[in-house]
């Protein structure tokens, strides 16, 4: 008898600053999702850029959820391995496998770097391809010999890959022509969002990945590498980016919709209400719990699109 694959979905926070409405929404598809499907959810942390990561935000992190009622199953903090800053083996291990593959070249240019370990939303740099690839000789040997460190990048496939997003449909991106080449390891050593997330899904047996919708143009290459490493791609759903008044995506730096300022506006239930009725998972604004929605979550009731907060927030 064949025995069914436990359904695993995961949180994927990086510890960067103060969960906001977004993230939040996020947060509550993810948990409901696979709750839904009777899995279990794993807290991994995406501590991946020591720069850009305070132990003080992972640790509300995981207290904001908490207060939610949304829980897990397995991983930070009771198990420091689902921390990415500990996890640099695995991502070297599979580093060397594609550099042997041949799918890596060293890159001394500068663009896009800095940003490369954290994911990719938009309005930040995005990585290009570029000519180191094709470098040879002299010039080679001068880049090679020169003070700058390289970073590396991964040769993007050129040809369509589909993913089947579980809220969206179909998506199909050439990486090759929309993207380019991405930084697997920046020139710090640091490692970088595509190579760890794709290795850490992978190696934690993530079936299932809800996240915002930010997101989606990463699945392909994630579930390009996923797959050049010999494991089988989790299935997606990307969840509808809240968007201000003004039209602009939340992020965490619109500090009056974090979870400090809503946790003095509102009690676990209240907030629940209002993301949920946002999320048209509720058809008028009441206090629920999330434990509550489990029964008739279903996808099909989410909009596709931004959603505006305004009115509800
Ligand atoms: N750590 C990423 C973030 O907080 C999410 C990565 C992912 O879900 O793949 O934006």
């Amino acid at each position: 008898m064949q025995m069914s694959k436990t359904i695993r979905g995961r949180y994927a926070p990086s510890p960067s600053g103060r969960l906001h409405l977004g993230n939040v929404a996020s947060s509550l598809l993810a948990w409901l999702d696979v709750r839904h499907l009777g899995g279990e959810l794993i807290f991994r942390l995406e501590d991946l850029d020591p720069e850009r990561s305070y132990e003080s935000f992972a640790e509300l992190m995981a207290d904001d959820l908490s207060w939610l009622g949304l829980g897990w199953d397995a991983g930070w903090p009771d198990d420091a391995g689902y921390s990415q800053g500990v996890r640099s083996a695995y991502y070297e291990e599979a580093f060397e496998f594609l550099r042997r593959e041949g799918l890596l070249y060293r890159c001394w240019c500068s663009r896009a770097e800095r940003l490369a370990a954290s994911a990719p939303h938009p309005g930040e740099a995005a990585p290009g391809s570029c000519r180191c690839r094709f470098l040879t000789g002299d010039e080679l040997r001068r880049r090679e010999s020169g003070p700058r460190p390289a970073a590396c990048k991964a040769v993007a496939p050129d040809r369509d890959i589909t993913i089947i997003d579980a809220h969206l449909g179909e998506y199909t991106q050439n990486p090759a022509r929309e993207g380019g080449d991405f930084i697997v390891r920046r020139s710090d050593g640091v490692f970088a969002y595509q190579l760890a997330v794709s290795v850490d899904d992978a190696l934690m047996g993530v079936t299932r990945v809800v996240r915002a919708a930010d997101l989606l143009s990463s699945a392909p290459r994630q579930r390009w590498l996923i797959e050049t490493l010999g494991h089988t791609a989790p299935d997606y759903a990307h969840a509808p980016l809240l968007t201000a008044p003004d039209g602009r995506k939340l992020s965490k730096r619109d500090g009056d919709l974090n979870m400090a300022e809503l946790r003095r506006r509102y009690s676990p239930e209240e907030l629940t209400g209002r993301l949920a009725y946002l999320l048209g998972l509720i058809d008028r604004i009441e206090p629920v719990s999330a434990a509550e929605l489990v029964p008739g979550f279903d996808w099909a009731r989410v909009p596709a699109g931004p959603i505006d907060i305004s009115g509800v927030f």
